[in-house]
């Protein structure tokens, strides 16, 4: 089969409290092409709606804290994004951060200004300030001579909505999407969870190809078979093609929301890996201790609140301590002293905090997308729960040499290659990735002098106590628990 023109699928972004949800509920009860199956009481992710004889995908993210985390996939995995905001408010730091994610994902804009219900005699004169807004944040406005419409909407009366469908479909049309209904499925997580009775289940938005009953998918790495398959309204289907929202059933896991189809999702996964948890496994602690510095009291309360998500249960992230401006020394300082991590957003880390951090093991992690940071943040708290526990590595060295001591003991040859490794600090040696077992230093010596440190680049000789039967070709590594 060869290429055909698939339904856009379309993302509403914009400030909190701007009307997206209004909006969502109100195109998804006017104009649901599914009532005859009951649609509109179940709720996925994603919807369909039929407008003018032609179909259209809307990406529903539900909740706050979620909408957080998808906000800028939605716009990567949509074809469109429409950007709401409210007549009466203007643009406010989310619609910016919206504006941002939008322009990097470089997919079309649609702009719908809202509650325009609410505005009296002064609708054209707000109307005027909000395109000025926009075009300061170089939204390239038609009336401008760009390609952005901006479209007054009532998402409470539903005035001018259906020319913002409309517009949507134009635009659709101008940008050609296609897709093959004849290649294998390629799609995105949109919303994933653990249901007590079904297992794993997760709201899959196929983008090309055709997801199928009985699939074999790979999905975050993870290869399961789809076991059963429902479209956005409940209801049992056998296939979803281009553009289509199905709940999937039969994965082997909890995919992450955002993870892809397919092979990609491999080396997103492995990216997110390398970017924390490599640094923080196991350990005894069970909360993750964070300081976070933000450029704006807004992020950092946006951040806040988004990371709250993790604490329902119980306490797992921990705030040390939050604040403005870049990261110092003093941050530093702190999170060495009670073990923690430092998270900046839109800020720079001193030099002379990057010094130290180096030296005394603190971990730094700077995001400029708050979906970044809590994605990362995210595999670590699944780490911490599923083992309980967190570490970091604070040296490494290869086993060079064996000199036997004593009678029945042996003094590992080590070279340093990473950090730092001290009496005191607990020790573990790994053989191909495994461990073969943990000790502690009983003696450490640089030439024949002892030692209570060696650094990355010496030579030294460890002997250990519990002994361990190591051999040549091993690596030691010296970590502590976070
Ligand atoms: P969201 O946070 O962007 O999803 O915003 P909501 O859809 O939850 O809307 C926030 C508030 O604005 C709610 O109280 C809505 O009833 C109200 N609202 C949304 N759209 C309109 C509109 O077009 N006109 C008026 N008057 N109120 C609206």
């Amino acid at each position: 089969m060869a290429e055909q023109t698939r339904p856009p699928i379309v993302t509403i972004l914009g400030h909190v409290d701007h009307g997206k949800t209004t909006l969502l509920d109100f195109i998804r009860k006017s104009s649901v092409a599914t009532k005859e199956h009951g649609g509109i009481t179940q709720h996925i992710g994603a919807y369909q709606v039929s407008h003018s004889g032609k179909l259209i995908t809307f990406i529903d993210t539900p909740g706050h804290a979620a909408f957080e985390k998808m906000r800028s996939r939605g716009a990567k995995v949509a074809d469109m994004a429409v950007l709401v905001v409210a007549i009466d408010d203007g643009i406010m730091p989310q619609t910016v951060e919206a504006i941002k994610h939008i322009q990097e994902a470089k997919v079309p804009l649609i702009v719908a200004v809202n509650k325009i219900d609410l505005a009296g005699t002064d609708k054209n004169v707000q109307l005027a300030k909000i395109k000025k807004q926009l075009s300061d944040k170089q939204v390239n406005l038609e009336e401008y001579g760009g390609d952005v419409p901006v479209l007054p909407i009532s998402a409470k009366t539903g005035e001018g909505v259906d020319k913002l469908l409309e517009m949507i479909l134009l635009v659709a049309e101008m940008h050609e999407t296609k897709g093959d209904p004849a290649l294998p499925s390629a799609g995105v997580i949109i919303e994933s969870s653990l249901d007590k009775f079904k297992g794993p289940i997760a709201t899959i938005l196929v983008r090309n190809g055709t997801l199928k009953k009985g699939d074999q998918i790979t999905v975050g790495g993870v290869n399961s078979k789809v076991r059963g398959m429902f479209d956005f309204s409940g209801k049992p289907v056998d296939s979803g093609g281009p553009s289509t929202p199905v709940e999937v059933l039969g994965l082997e896991t909890v995919p992450v929301v955002g993870a892809v189809l397919g092979e990609l999702a491999e080396v997103k996964e492995a990216e997110v890996v390398q970017s924390l948890v490599e640094r923080l496994k196991q350990g005894d602690t069970k909360t993750l201790k964070v300081i976070i510095k933000a450029d704006k009291q807004g992020s950092l309360e946006a951040i806040q609140t988004s990371l709250e998500k993790f604490n329902t249960e119980r306490k797992i992230v921990d705030y040390i301590f939050t604040g403005t401006g870049d990261i110092g020394e003093e941050n530093i300082k702190l999170a060495a002293s009670v073990g923690a991590i430092v998270i900046g957003f839109n800020v720079k880390v001193a030099p002379t905090a990057q010094k130290l951090a180096e030296n005394e093991h603190v971990l730094i992690r700077t995001y400029n997308i708050i979906y970044e940071l809590l994605e990362d943040v995210e595999e670590v708290v699944k780490t911490l729960v599923e083992v309980g526990q967190l570490e970091e590595v604070l040296g490494k060295a290869n086993i060079i040499a064996e000199f036997p001591h004593g009678k029945s003991e042996k003094i590992a040859g080590c070279r340093m290659t990473e950090g730092i490794i001290a009496k005191g600090q607990k020790i573990r040696v790994v053989r191909e990735g495994q461990n073969i077992g943990e000790t502690r230093l009983k003696s450490l010596k640089k030439v024949k002098e002892e030692v209570n440190k060696v650094e990355k680049g010496n030579d030294c000789g460890m002997l250990f106590d519990p002994s361990l039967d190591f051999q040549i070709g091993d690596v030691v590594e010296s970590f502590r628990v976070i």
